[in-house]
Parts: C-alpha cells; structure tokens; sequence
C-alpha cells in the first residue's frame, strides 16, 4: 500500500506540473482511495479504459489524456458524467499529464518514442521547447525512417510526405497532434519532422520547403510516455503497476 498523496507528490515533481501552459489540469483530475496498492495506465481515460481498470482492480489509473479540456462547458452529464461516475463509485484515482507527459526528457512521449525510433535529443524547439529534435544517426533516408517508425508502432504505416529526397542528417518528432510544430521544425533545421497527426497544410510545407513529414498516428505515438513514468513511480513505492492498451485507429 502506498499514500495517494504522496504518489501525487513525486509525478508532480517528476513531470513539473505547475510549469506548462495546458489545455487542461495536470495531476490528480478525480480523488478516490487515500490508501493505493494497484495503478493502471494507459493513453486516454476513456470509459474502455475505466471499466478494463475496475475489473482490474485497480485503485489508481495515470493517463496522457486526462478528462477536462478547456473549453468544455463543465457540466458532469451524458458521456462525461458516467466516466466520472464510475470512477468516483469505484473510488478509483484519476491522474492525468498532458505537456509534462510529452515533455519530460526521459520518460515523457517524446523521448520514449525517440528512444524506440534511435533517436536521441540534443536539441528542443517550438511552443514550450516541446519538439525534440537530434541526428539521423541510421535513419539516413526517409524510407528507412518511415520503415523504422512502422516497426516501432507495431506495423501501422506512416502516413509519409517525402520532401525532396535529400539524405537526412537532423529529425524532428514531437509526439500526438504537433503537426502544427512542422514550422517549428523547420526553422530548427531538420531535413524530416515525425509527429502523430497530419492536416492539409503540411503536404503544401513538404513540398515547398523539402523537409519530410512522417504521421505516424496520435494514440499511436503516445503509447510510452505513461508506461514508463508510472512504472517508473509504482516501482518506487513498491505497488503493482500494468499497461492497458485501448485500440485505437488514430
Ligand atoms: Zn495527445
């Protein structure tokens, strides 16, 4: 058993809570059990993920995409209303990191799926330094990047925009919805940029810049980060912790 307060505490600290400009609260988002001995995690606190938890028995989940986003109206009703129920019926503890999950150097997103992809950061750009970017190192075209991200993501296929076929010496990624950071990534000198998400523009920017843009799927690309962190803090206080994959096409 382990204290739910001071669990909070130590991912608190780890992932720098209180330092990014977010989307949404960082931390505990649902307070259940005082007292914890089992944490769950996965990528989205979907009601998928809610119930594979309590038939788990589970006393914490951790998740990337927690359940309050700004925007939202704030009302518990409807879909929201009954993933909160069950959580607070079953007194299950909701931690949630979006950025700080991304951002952290060894165990967030980023540096997980860099790490798979042979990848290693010394240099970090756009909105809130959260792309990473580093050497080729083997990945010297962008078919071979694209054949090792598909190995990495277990067969899925990028969606690949090649640029102008230049060897690569510089790659960028940044994990999930970033390909708004493409820019970023450019002016940062990368001859190709991973991320989760594609939208029309990129496919203009490939062309007309020559830097490669590999989409390698959202939920995809943002398997790592919660495993390695929670599993990293469950070890520390000695409780039983497991990864619960939701498929998800994105
Ligand atoms: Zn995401």
């Amino acid at each position: 058993m382990a204290a739910r307060n001071q669990i909070e505490t130590t991912l608190n600290t780890l992932l720098a809570a209180d330092s990014f400009n977010d989307y949404g609260p960082n931390g505990l988002q649902i307070e259940g059990a005082a007292q914890v001995r089992r944490i769950i995690y996965g990528v989205t606190a979907s009601l998928d993920l809610i119930d594979a938890a309590i038939a788990d028995g589970a006393d914490v989940i951790l998740v990337h995409h927690g359940l309050f986003w700004r925007g939202q109206d704030g009302r518990l009703v409807g879909w929201l209303g009954e993933r909160v129920r069950r959580l607070m019926a079953h007194r299950i503890n909701l931690f949630a990191y979006h950025l700080p999950l991304d951002a952290h150097a060894e165990f967030g997103n980023n540096a997980q799926f860099g790490l798979r992809l042979g990848l290693v950061a010394d240099a970090r750009f756009g909105d809130q330094d959260l792309g990473f970017a580093g050497s080729a190192g083997d990945n010297v075209s962008v078919a071979a990047l694209a054949a090792r991200a598909q190995a990495v993501l277990g067969g899925r296929p990028p969606l690949v925009l090649p640029g102008d076929g230049r060897a690569l010496a510089r790659i960028g990624w940044c994990t999930g919805g970033a390909q708004g950071y493409f820019e970023a990534a450019i002016a940062a000198g990368v001859d190709a940029f991973l991320t989760g998400e594609v939208s029309e523009p990129q496919a203009h920017l490939a062309r007309e810049t020559g830097v490669a843009f590999l989409a390698c799927g959202h939920h995809a690309t943002e398997c790592f980060g919660a495993p390695a962190v929670a599993s990293h803090v469950a070890g520390l206080f000695g409780i039983e912790h497991r990864f619960i994959e939701i498929t998800n096409p994105a």
